[in-house]
Order: structure tokens, then sequence, then C-alpha cells
């Protein structure tokens, strides 16, 4: 069978610098950096006196970071747990906080957010490219160690069982942005912009004074936008049906984001989720936990959880958005949307 592959490349939102007041913009000195990191293109941009310290700092703390999470580099806090045979494995301060994110998402989530899938993910070929449907009883013998409860976690010490692997492929960038803000800020930066492959971190306000914004993608013209959000010291963070993907002899699009139920592309009705709030790491556990759920699901996650906003784009085209997003989104084309309310059940 011939597959194609679809991996969105630069931008998949696009940031929108808007005219500002160039006197004052002149005043500060920009610092940005191009890089790829983490199977992505990322750019940051800072704003102030100790700008090119900071954007230099992020970078290097990017690449320690790409070292520590990645799946595939012997040298990984990652690939240490996978190859441990069921050991004790000790890891930095920083896996260890990601995995405790992930893990509490996990189980808030029932499991929709689940970073054991890797060997199912790896059947499917989404881990080297070389893309396959796995026939069913394949998946379902992976499946039965793809569970986070069997991760055993205290303090830096990690355990799982010898036929477990994990992969924080769902929410290593949005941890990474946390990590880049910090940075930041310790430089004392207050105007600056992070966006890792899509997932965009806003600190403080655009040099102007205004508000950044943020593009989301249409998920159904992945190079136009569906509309704009501010970002007033947030994370805005997508995951989509079209940000990797291959597509059968038959037309059938297979994507990068699992159902842990099933093992296969999770297919709740909703072609894309944007998560909205303060802290980067949870905004992208729960954009891939959402989309798993689908959206009556996560419209009651919001309400008993809040903390955040969320953007739905159902298969059938419709944008549902959270109270505290509807005099914020600005659509860029006819939209049929619905406001999802905190005083009503579904
Ligand atoms: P992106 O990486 O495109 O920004 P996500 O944050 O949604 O998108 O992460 C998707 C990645 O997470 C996948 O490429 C895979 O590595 C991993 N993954 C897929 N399904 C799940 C799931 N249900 N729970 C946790 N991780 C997942
Ligand atoms: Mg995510």
């Amino acid at each position: 069978m011939k597959y194609r592959a679809f991996a969105a490349s630069l931008l998949t939102l696009i940031l929108l610098t808007g005219c500002g007041d160039p006197a004052q913009e002149a005043d500060s000195a920009p610092a940005s950096a191009d890089l790829f990191a983490m199977d992505t293109y990322m750019n940051l941009k800072a704003y102030g006196k100790d700008a090119s310290a900071a954007v230099k700092e992020a970078e290097e703390r990017i690449r320690t970071l790409e070292q520590t999470l990645s799946v595939t580099d012997s040298q990984s806090d990652l690939y240490a747990i996978n190859h441990a045979d069921g050991a004790a494995v000790r890891v930095s301060a920083d896996t260890a906080a990601i995995l405790e994110t992930a893990e509490r998402i996990g189980q808030n989530t029932n499991g929709a957010l689940c970073i054991s899938l890797y060997p199912v993910l790896r059947t499917w070929g989404f881990t080297t490219g070389e893309y396959r449907v796995p026939d069913a009883s394949e998946i379902e013998n992976l499946l039965q160690f793809c569970d986070d409860r069997l991760i055993s976690h205290e303090g830096d010490s990690v355990t799982i069982p010898k036929e477990t692997e994990l992969d924080l492929g769902a929410v290593a960038k949005g941890y990474t942005g946390d990590a880049v803000t910090e940075i930041f800020k310790q430089h004392g930066i207050t105007s600056a912009i992070i966006n890792l492959g899509g997932n965009v971190q806003a600190l403080g306000k655009k040099p102007d004074g205004s508000t950044w914004t943020v593009g989301v993608t249409d998920p159904f013209s992945p190079d136009q936008l569906l509309g704009t959000l501010p970002a007033d010291n947030q994370a805005v963070i997508t995951s989509g049906n079209y940000e990797r993907y291959f597509t059968d002899d038959g037309g059938n699009r297979y994507w990068h984001i699992l159902d842990p139920e099933t093992g296969a592309p999770a297919d709740n009705g909703l072609a894309a989720v944007t998560v909205i709030g303060e802290c980067g790491v949870e905004c992208d556990a729960l954009s891939t936990a959402l989309f798993v759920m689908g959206t009556d699901a996560a419209a009651d996650y919001w309400r008993q959880n809040g903390g955040f906003e969320m953007l739905l784009v159902t298969t059938d085209g419709e944008v549902c958005l959270t109270e505290g997003l509807e005099q914020k989104f600005q659509p860029k084309r006819e939209l049929q949307s619905r406001v999802i309310r905190h005083d009503e059940t579904n």
C-alpha cells in the first residue's frame, strides 16, 4: 500500500504583528532565533535590553530539554526509562515534573491523555514515517501495556514494566514553552512571543503596549486562519488531525493523536482543539486529551475543572467556544459557532 504523508510545517499558528507605535518599538531591541528542535520549527522573539542573552539561554535550554525528553536519543531520560527492563531509573527534575503533570491530567481525563502509547504509535509508523495500518489483533496485544497507571513514579525515581514505553510528544513543547518563558522573565524581559511549532506562548504585551494576537489554524485549510485570539501572558496550544497524518489508497486519513481506548486515531468528532491558559504544559496536555474526548466530554471537563478556555472545531465545521472567549475570538471567515457556558449541560 502506498501512503501520502503530511506533517504541518513552519508556523501552524501564525503570529500577527499588527501595527504598533514605531517610535516605541525602536526603543526596545528585539532578539530572535529560528531553530528546529523536537521535530518542529521554533521561533523565539524577545524585546528589551537583555533580549539577546535571554534568547541565547533559551535556545540552550531547548536543546537540553530536547536531549532529556527525546524518545530516540540514547542519552535521554526517556530512553533510559524505556530500556530499563523494569528497573527503577533516576531522572532529571524536568522529566519528573513533566511526568507528574502528565500523570495528573491522564488521571483527570480518565486516561484520554496516555503517555504510554509509544508501542502503538510505532506500529502505525508515526515514530518513523514508515506508515501502515496495523490489524486489530496487533493493536489489542500492544494496548495491554499502554496504561499510565503502570508507571510508578516517586520523586526522581521512575519505573515502568518491561513491555511499556513512554513518549512525551503530547506535553514536551508546552513544558518547553514554560521553561523559555521562565528564562525570559529571569532576564527581565516583559515582551516576548514564543512559537514552538504551533504552540504559542505570549509574555507581556507587544512592544507598542497592545496585546499579542495569535492565529488559530483552519483545520480544513491548514494554510489559512480560522480566526485570531488575544494572548495575555498565556499559552495558546492546538492539537489537530491536520498536524501529522497519512492517507491510504482509499483516501482514508490516519492522524497522530490516538484514542487510548482503541489504539486508532482519535475520532470523536473533533478536527482541532485549541486550549488557552497560563500554564503551557497543562494546556498542551489538555489539547491532546480533549481532542481524544470529543465535544461533550471536553465541555464537561471544562465546567468541572476550569482554569482554561478552549476553542473546539468539530469535524462538521462548527466552532465551539467556552464563554471566556466569546468576545475575544475574531473569526476570519463566516463560521457556524456556539458558546459553551458554565451554567448549562450538554
Ligand atoms: P503536536 O505534537 O502536533 O503539537 P499534540 O500535543 O496533540 O500535538 O501531541 C501529539 C503527540 O502526542 C503524538 O505525536 C504522539 O507522540 C503523542 N500522542 C498521541 N496520542 C496521544 C494520547 N492519547 N495521549 C498522549 N500522547 C499522545
Ligand atoms: Mg498536546
